[in-house]
């Protein structure tokens, strides 16, 4: 899908300059399926969840896109899986929640605090679901899904 390949394509300097290697594994995708979606605020989803990925990873990290396509309901599902630092057990579940940061420690990282936050309206206001998978010291997934409309 070119959205997805131009969203990758976006990221790539920031990726380079960082020492990250940054992949993109995208399944084939069907004609008659339709993306119905305000490409801007895709973006800020997508922008957000590469430069956490780039801010909690350090040089020789990696971070892979896999965009793939699932069926009832079907969906596109953007996976970004990074090397970085991971998140704890206890912090995973808050994520997403207004102004929350992980750890004191952390916190001169930058950041408000809402990036994931307002990723998570937007997509839900497009019909999808974001959810992330970690383990401290073992990177960090986020995914997000956006409904496919038949044309
Ligand atoms: P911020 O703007 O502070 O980065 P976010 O809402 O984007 O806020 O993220 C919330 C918190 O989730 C971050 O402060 C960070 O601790 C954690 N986080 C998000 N993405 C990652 C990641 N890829 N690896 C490790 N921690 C992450």
């Amino acid at each position: 899908m070119t959205m997805i390949r131009q969203l990758f394509a976006k990221y790539e300097l920031d990726t380079q300059n960082a020492g990250i290697a940054y992949t993109l594994n995208m399944a084939q995708m069907n004609a008659q399926d339709m993306l119905t979606v305000d490409v801007d605020r895709i973006e800020q989803v997508y922008a957000n969840i590469i430069y956490n990925a780039i801010k909690f990873s350090t040089r020789g990290c990696s971070i892979q896109v896999q965009a793939q396509i699932r069926d009832q309901p079907r969906e596109l599902v953007v996976r970004v899986s990074d090397t970085g630092v991971g998140i704890s057990e206890e912090d995973l579940p808050h994520i997403f929640e207004r102004f929350y940061k992980v750890s004191k420690s952390r916190s001169n990282s930058g950041g408000s605090g809402l990036g994931l936050a307002i990723a998570k309206e937007i997509v839900q206001y497009h019909g999808g679901q974001i959810w992330a998978e970690s383990r401290l010291g073992q990177g960090c997934s986020i995914s997000f899904s956006l409904p496919l409309h038949r044309i």
